[in-house]
């Protein structure tokens, strides 16, 4: 199937993904937007997103992204047609009253939580990203160094530079036609997955400074509160990548990063080296995810949330080991 055939009558696009955008959601709706553009050029194409860290600055024509939803959002809009990229409708956040009232909603994603939310459902969990997905649903003939390079980016972040299990062999060959367009890759990939501002750095060595484990080591957690943010003027895309420093400590099957968002409320982000689907256990709290990654909002004191956390994660542990036996 191509996504073409879908818009070819479209006269208004809208594009929007998930709240507190990661590389994946920023590359997958950049991508589309460009590659749309190419195809539509007279289409009024509208994309949406929250603002994105500044390391994604290096995305072509990142500035047509409407970040200011109050003054952005017109309430009274009505696109012919809506996407919604590597989410469900609630993780649009405001946009989500724009998606409901479009003429027809595409919903395009790789969650294994997501059970579709459009009129048009194209929901793959198999796919490393949403990016790679889109790759699949472009004519070919049509791409550009632009849009592969747009891609590129979300696929490097959703598999931590095609390192997560879920890189496939599809997965690199891929990446391999998107490099072939020349853009410099080595450096992307240091600009915007591995270099870290002195202030992250600091904020994660905090964060593993202050890890406990628990469950045998089995389990690890650790938190930053808001007078910590703060302190270090610190938002939260600067926490990424502290989840997955915790997941690689030795013995560890299942990590878990929070922060405050609110007074006694987290952002939690979980992560799994394969016995613990955390997918299912964000999606108990309202969350959702991956297998190995997924997140959810939490509200209680930290020890309230790790203990009702820690119920699930030991029950799966068991059910393991059970298993084994
Ligand atoms: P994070 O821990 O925020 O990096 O998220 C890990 C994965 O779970 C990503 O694929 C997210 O898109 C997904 N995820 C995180 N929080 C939620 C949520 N509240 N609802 C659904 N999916 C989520
Ligand atoms: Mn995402
Ligand atoms: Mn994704």
């Amino acid at each position: 199937m191509k996504i073409i055939e879908e818009l070819r009558d479209a006269k208004t696009i809208g594009i929007g993904g998930h709240i507190r955008p990661d590389g994946d959601c920023v590359g997958s709706v950049m991508g589309l937007y460009l590659y749309l553009k190419k195809e539509l050029p007279e289409a009024q194409i509208d994309v949406y997103l929250e603002r994105p860290a500044d390391i994604f600055r290096c995305i072509p024509k990142i500035d047509v992204l409407k970040s200011d939803f109050e003054k952005d959002v017109r309430p009274d809009k009505i696109y012919d047609v809506f996407l919604a990229l590597d989410c469900n409708a609630e993780r649009l956040g405001d946009v989500e009253t724009l998606y409901g009232k479009a003429g027809r909603r595409i919903n395009i994603d790789h969650h294994i939580s997501n059970p579709g939310c459009g009129d048009l459902n194209i929901i793959e969990p198999e796919k490393s990203s949403t990016c790679e997905l889109l790759y699949e649903l472009f004519d070919k003939e049509r791409l550009d160094e632009e849009i592969a390079k747009t891609l590129y980016i979300g696929m490097i972040h959703d598999t931590g530079v095609f390192k997560y299990s879920n890189t496939s062999p599809r997965t690199l060959q891929v990446a391999s036609d998107l490099i072939s367009y020349g853009f410099d890759f080595p450096r992307l990939i240091d600009e915007t997955f591995y270099e870290k501002t002195y202030i992250q750095n600091q904020i994660m060595g905090r964060a593993v400074l202050e890890s406990i484990r628990f469950l045998d080591g089995k389990c690890i957690v650790s938190m930053v509160d808001r007078k910590t943010m703060r302190f270090y003027q610190a938002e939260p895309k600067d926490l990424d990548g502290i989840v997955n420093q915790l997941r690689i400590v030795k013995g560890v099957e299942c990590a878990i990063f929070m922060y405050e968002v609110a007074p006694m409320e987290y952002k939690v982000s979980m992560r799994s080296n394969g016995n613990v689907d955390v997918a299912e256990i964000a999606v108990k709290f309202g969350g959702g995810g991956h297998v190995r990654a997924a997140g959810c909002n939490m509200k209680g004191t930290y020890y309230d949330t790790i203990n009702n956390l820690s119920v699930h994660i030991e029950e799966q542990l068991k059910d393991k080991e059970n298993c084994k036996r």
